[in-house]
């Protein structure tokens, strides 16, 4: 994972309490950080596919998104995060709070 850092404690669908490292799992970390952050954010171009493909097999992706959904400045969202394009997160963030739910998709 590549955004700001965060103590937050976080918990996967499996139940498991990661905490911040969670990112020690992160797929990404085995893969050079330039995939994540490409010019062309066409959300079905080959840019973004090929990042979308190391998130899709990623153990942490639950932790990821719902830590960069909370942390992330809206105004500077960048780059393939969670297996999401910036646009994607601004709609997906935009819905969680018209629906009364946390970064995480939780009950606020
Ligand atoms: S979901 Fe993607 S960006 Fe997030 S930690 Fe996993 S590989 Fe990295």
């Amino acid at each position: 994972m590549i955004t700001a850092t965060s103590t937050k404690t976080t918990t996967s669908s499996r139940g498991r309490a990661l905490g911040a490292g969670w990112r020690a799992a992160a797929a990404c970390g085995r893969v050079d950080p330039e995939l994540f952050y490409p010019l062309d954010l066409d959300p079905v171009g080959p840019a973004v596919l090929a990042a979308r493909r190391v998130c899709a097999h990623c153990p942490v992706l639950p932790e990821c998104l719902g830590d960069v959904l909370a942390s992330e400045d809206p105004a500077r969202r960048w780059g393939v995060i969670g297996g999401t394009t910036p646009d994607e997160r601004t709609a997906r963030y935009a819905r969680q709070r018209a629906a009364g739910l946390d970064a995480t998709g939780a009950a606020a």
